[in-house]
């Protein structure tokens, strides 16, 4: 497979970036890592006139303590540094954990926390060469007027499946974004979109920069959980985390969070099924309730492998498994 003709260009500051950015606007696109979006290039579902090729950007190619107790990690950092580093491994095993997960050893060398947090919905068919496709009419995200997942929606249905981000989302990580002299931090509940298309909220002329982490409360612990059909170099049928926090060493929820991914077209934040444990002793009864509520708040789609009744059980399977050790750690301690 052969890439399409592209002018590169290389930014040597985030602030040539972002006016270039501006300058080029929906004819450029972002390569970061690349291991994806150049698959993509090759697949033809990605056509830029312009490369703006990250490479050079050392200054967002770190990981930092933060005033407060917090982490900043700049979007460049590799999958890699971020396994292995033990500031990470120490304060955000599940960061760390879901980072591991992705692909491979030599995948992860090159590939961004940036690129996994902005990564593309994907499905059986757009994920596939052009020759591929072309045996087939082209599809909503390709400019057509129909999806071949789901027959007689009106909609597409491609998957989010990057593993770092129900990580990042249950430690409660909020995004800089930036563009030509502007900035903002958005919470990760409110960076994705919706219709999975395109995948998140940037504009054409915005970037994530930084990823902020807050230090996150004392008794709290977290999981992080991916089913996939191989262990390794497999995107996710299902990929959860959540963190716990309790009061004491009773048992009693402080707060809850909860984020899944691989489920539908962006990662789902739960909200009603945290809810139910805010304040009240964790019992068997207490996680059966909470896994109900959390079930009722994903519609699984499968454009990928699996039916939607096996990875709704898999994610009931992971919400009773991390609230039961949630629960058995804290009465340990
Ligand atoms: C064989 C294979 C297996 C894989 N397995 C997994 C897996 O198990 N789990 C998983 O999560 N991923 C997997 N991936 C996908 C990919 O490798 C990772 O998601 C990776 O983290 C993407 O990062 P990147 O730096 O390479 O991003 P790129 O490919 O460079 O970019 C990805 C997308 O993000 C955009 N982008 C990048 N950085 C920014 C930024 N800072 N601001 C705004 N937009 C940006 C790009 O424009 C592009 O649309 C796999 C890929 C391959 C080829
Ligand atoms: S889910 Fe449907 S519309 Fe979306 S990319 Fe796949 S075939 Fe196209």
């Amino acid at each position: 497979m052969t890439l399409p003709r592209f002018t590169h260009i290389m930014p040597s500051s985030l602030n040539e970036a972002l006016d270039l950015l501006h300058e080029k606007g929906e004819t450029g696109r972002i390569k970061a890592g690349g291991s994806d979006f150049v698959v993509a290039m090759k697949h033809k579902t990605a056509l830029p006139e312009f490369v703006l090729n990250m490479a050079g950007l050392k200054e967002l190619d770190f990981i930092r303590p933060e005033p407060g107790g917090g982490l900043v990690i700049g979007v460049l950092t590799t999958l890699s540094a971020i396994v292995g580093s033990e500031q990470v491994r120490k304060q955000y095993p599940i960061l760390s954990q879901a980072a591991g997960k992705v692909a491979t050893v030599q995948i992860r060398n090159v590939a961004t926390i940036g690129g996994n947090v902005c990564l593309d919905t994907r499905c059986w068919y757009y994920n596939q060469s052009a020759q591929w496709r072309k045996a087939v009419a082209l599809c909503y995200k390709l400019g057509g007027d129909r999806c071949h997942v789901i027959k007689n929606s009106d909609k597409c249905n491609a998957v989010f499946l990057a593993d770092t981000v129900p990580a990042l989302m249950a430690l409660d990580a909020q995004l800089k974004v930036v563009r030509k002299g502007a900035e903002k931090i958005i919470s990760m509940e409110k960076f994705y979109n919706e219709s999975g298309h395109p995948p998140n909220l940037l504009r054409p002329d915005e970037l994530v920069s930084e990823i902020h982490i807050p230090r996150g409360p004392e008794k709290a612990f977290t999981f992080f959980y991916k089913d996939a059909p191989r262990d390794v170099i497999d995107f996710a049928l299902v990929n959860l985390a959540m963190r716990i926090d309790f009061q004491n060493h009773d048992g009693v929820c402080k707060s809850a969070r909860i984020a899944v991914g691989g489920v539908t077209s962006f990662p789902v934040f739960s909200e009603k099924g945290v809810q139910v444990l805010k304040g009240e002793k964790i019992t068997g009864a207490l996680i059966d309730k909470a896994t109900e509520l959390v079930l009722k708040e994903i519609a699984p789609i499968s454009p990928i492998w699996v039916s939607p009744g096996q990875r709704r059980q898999t994610v009931g399977v992971f919400v009773k498994r991390g609230l039961t050790a949630a629960l058995a750690q804290n009465l340990n301690k």
